[in-house]
């Protein structure tokens, strides 16, 4: 098939959702790993899945013929599928990949590990709640091109076997820079050895993949460089300037490509993007450094990012995908002020301008018409990922033909744009007027000696107090309790009668286990964000608004769109009936603002530092009720503290200032003998460790047990001199910890940091944990516990 296409469409996406609209793909994929179907059952579905996916994008109005649909399916993670693609399989799963391909069960093998060997590590994708898995390339990790299932799909699009309607995609895959910046040295690599050292190879292996796709007949492929966009990888920008250009020499110089006219075209049309973020300010500029490389397309994030207002060199030969509707939220654009902006682009001096995304719309829910429960109001001001794909059509209609072509369009987005401004609960007056209040005092409490001596008179602990983080075995029975609830089969009273019931009988295991500061259990908490969500006016929840987080793992994150404040106390019934159970202290269990902002999608409308002091003043009345109650030990949970942190180191001094203001605002309205925990879910500080002091709790408890306890002596370093619970409980794998192995891991940290200010503790919740390694593990703390304790 000769290449014809050589002009992107106008309207295009840099990516759609994989799961499907009612989660097709992670039911068939863990039918698979459940052993209920076979590899190609799963194929077959995922085909099918294709192909309705790119029809459907094309009754949207993307155009079947030019490219505009992207090709961004996975069966798992874009980097995985890299990865399988490269054939670059670390060394303990070699045997999986025969002729150098993986099979579909050897690529899920290397995300999800098996027997003795673990999986790839998996980590946050940019500033995203996306996780990708981390490639691990050494000096002699095996790359070329592998496996071409990139070209399949594309084939399998533009021809269909069913004979109807054809899609001629762009493959969508992570770019050669940005894969080898995201992956870390393998296993016994020589010191000083980089992954970007492998750049040649990888390179050499997407050239093949690119004559392969071009032989297919595709016009366009697009390669994802976000490295881009972020100076906090461990590589100057200098030498990454340098990889993108000897990477686009080979690639788009050294192939001829489909438009040159002389002879078959070597390679696709070029399209490198860079989402999350603004392509020129990080250490270099980076547009001007891709403007001066041969590709055809270049893709800008107009969301978080800008383009210089003067001519671009180099640009004049490229289409510019301006990606003007957000990927990343779900707010419904202004489409005029977009217009403008698209307008405004004509001094950039680019060939052509494409109307895009800033990011793949894979961080956002498939189609608000599938919302029956959302308010007719609030959908009105929503835009998931289908109205996304129609707001970039109008948008290029409109840039295209004028304004006019597309007045009515225009003219309800700005209705919609007013009536969300002026909608009750949008801004309210109390909210604002009582953040504008606030004062520096707020954010503080008394000297930390005096509230520890308050709280030790008040609580009388052992030394080395042993607590759990909060969560206990969320059984299949209150699963099921809880969606009975739901259906409304159970009424609130025999709901209520059961969450206790299942509250009594953690109190009681807790006192037989001998711990010191109890918890509830949290078995109401369908999650630790939504359950706050659902509570506190401001925020909406969704029925099918799924995202993937990673694999087959999706959430649903709440919709954050007004002011927020609490109508009436949201956990005060269940910590108390726990308390009344127990003369030991009982722990009250809140999520922290910042949590709650970075799993929620927020406003657009409001600096978020705005909308965390609100959720703040929401929980520290929580906290005030709580002590009413007579509860004397409150955590705050921020286990995404770091997970917001901006992809600019610039931007971090004013994000932590914010952050940390908020959780001291949350926390800070209790008195001096109540004793605040916060507890953070990972175990590398880097960015944040000033922060963690910031925070100014009494107790820090931090994931430890896998890295051995190294984050004690790190905190020490950094100043941190208060509570600190370091976890001795991998709760990850349902291993149980013997009780030499705690003892030892609690006289490793007792070496770096004052004992009096050790707390014992598992490294996060237990609720995907089950009652039996639970109890295990826990009998085996609280007797490390009295060993160690005995050493004192
Ligand atoms: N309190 C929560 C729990 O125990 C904390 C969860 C978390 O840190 N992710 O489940
Ligand atoms: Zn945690």
């Amino acid at each position: 098939m000769a290449v014809t296409h050589s002009h992107l469409s106008p309207a295009t996406i840099l990516g759609y959702p994989r799961i499907g609209r009612r989660r097709e793909l992670k039911r068939a994929v863990e039918a698979l790993w459940a052993g209920r179907t076979t590899t190609d059952e799963l194929e077959n579905t995922a085909a099918e899945l294709r192909l309705a996916t790119a029809r459907h994008l094309v009754d949207l109005g993307l155009d079947a013929g030019s490219a505009a649909v992207p090709g961004s399916f996975s069966f798992y993670d874009q980097v995985l599928d890299a990865v399988a693609l490269l054939g670059a399989v670390p060394e303990r799963f070699r045997d999986l990949a025969g002729d150098g391909a993986l099979s579909l069960e050897g690529y899920f093998t290397l995300a999800r590990g098996e027997g003795g060997r673990p999986p790839l590590e998996m980590t946050k994708w940019f500033d995203t709640n996306y996780h990708y898995l981390v490639p691990e390339i050494g000096p002699a990790t095996p790359i070329g091109f592998a496996d071409d299932r990139v070209v399949r799909e594309f084939s399998e699009l533009a021809h269909p076997a069913d004979g109807g309607q054809a899609v001629v995609t762009r493959p969508a895959l992570v770019g050669p820079v940005t894969f080898l910046l995201l992956s870390k040295p393998a296993d016994g690599a020589p010191d000083g050895f980089h992954p970007l050292d492998r750049l040649d190879d990888v390179v050499t292996a997407y050239a093949g993949l690119l004559q392969a796709l071009a032989a297919a007949g595709a016009p366009w492929v697009q390669l994802d460089e976000p490295a881009l966009v972020t100076d906090l990888l461990d590589v100057p920008f200098d030498e990454v300037a340098d990889a993108v250009r000897r990477a686009y020499s080979r690639l788009a110089t050294d192939l001829s490509p489909a438009s040159a006219g002389d002879g078959a075209a070597e390679r696709p049309a070029i399209l490198v993007t860079a989402p999350y973020g603004d392509l020129r300010s990080a250490a270099g500029d980076g547009l001007a450094l891709l403007a001066g490389t041969d590709v055809e397309a270049i893709g800008v994030d107009l969301v978080k990012g800008a383009v210089p207002d003067g001519p671009v060199p180099g640009l004049e030969r490229k289409t510019l995908v301006a990606g003007v509707i957000d990927g990343h939220n779900i707010w419904r654009a202004d489409l005029d002020a977009r217009l403008a902006t698209l307008q405004g682009l004509a001094a950039l001096g680019a060939g052509a301008v494409a109307v895009g995304t800033s990011t793949s719309l894979l961080h956002v829910p498939h189609d608000v018409a599938d919302e029956p429960r959302l308010d007719p109001g609030l959908k009105s001001w929503l835009a998931f990922a289908d109205q996304k794909v129609t707001e970039v059509v109008t948008l290029a209609t409109g840039l295209a033909e004028g304004r006019a072509a597309v007045a009515a369009a225009l003219a309800e987005s700005s209705a919609a744009v007013r009536s969300r401004a002026q909608a009750p609960g949008v801004v309210v007056p109390e909210v604002r007027d009582r953040t504008a209040a606030l004062t520096p005092a707020d954010a503080e409490r008394a000297p930390y000696a005096e509230r520890a001596a308050a709280q030790q008179a008040r609580l009388d602990l052992p030394p080395l107090p042993t607590t759990t983080i909060g969560s206990f075995p969320q059984t299949a029975e209150i699963r099921r309790t809880r969606a009975s609830w739901v259906r409304g089969e159970l009424s609130d009273a025999e709901y209520t009668a059961a969450m206790r019931a299942e509250i009594a009988s953690t109190v009681a295991l807790q006192e037989e286990l001998g711990l010191d500061v109890l918890v509830h259990g949290e078995p109401e908490r369908n999650d630790m964000v939504q359950y706050f969500a659902e509570q506190l006016d401001g925020f909406a929840t969704t029925v099918h608004g799924w995202v993937q987080s990673y694999g087959s793992r999706c959430v649903r994150p709440p919709i954050l769109w007004g002011d927020v404040s609490r109508p009436a106390p949201l956990t005060v019934d269940w910590t108390a009936y726990a308390a009344s159970l127990t003369n030991k202290p009982v722990k009250g269990m809140l999520t922290g603002p910042v949590t709650i902002l970075a799993w929620s999608f927020v406003r657009d409308d409001l600096p978020l530092g705005d909308t965390a002091d609100q959720v703040a003043l929401a929980l520290r009345d929580e906290v005030t009720d709580l002590e009413e109650a007579g509860i004397g030990v409150v955590q705050v949970d921020e286990p995404a503290l770091r997970e917001l942190l901006p992809l600019r180191r610039s931007a971090h001094a004013g994000y932590l200032d914010w952050s940390v203001r908020s959780f001291r605002l949350s926390t800070a309205g209790a008195g001096t003998a109540t004793q605040v925990h916060t507890h953070l879910c990972y175990s590398e500080f880097g960015q944040v460790i000033g922060a963690i002091d910031g925070l100014d709790a009494d107790v820090t408890s931090v994931e430890a047990a896998r890295s051995r306890m190294e984050i004690v002596p790190e905190l020490a370093d950094a100043g941190y001199a208060r509570g600190i619970g370091p976890g001795v409980y991998d709760i990850h794998s349902p291993r149980v910890p013997s009780v030499d192995e705690v003892t030892e891991l609690l006289t490793l940290a007792a070496k770096s940091i004052d004992p009096r200010l050790l707390w014992v503790n598992p490294d996060c919740g237990l609720k995907t944990r089950a009652y039996a390694e639970t109890k295990e593990s826990l009998r085996n703390l609280v007797a490390a516990t009295q060993s160690v304790r005995a050493t004192l």
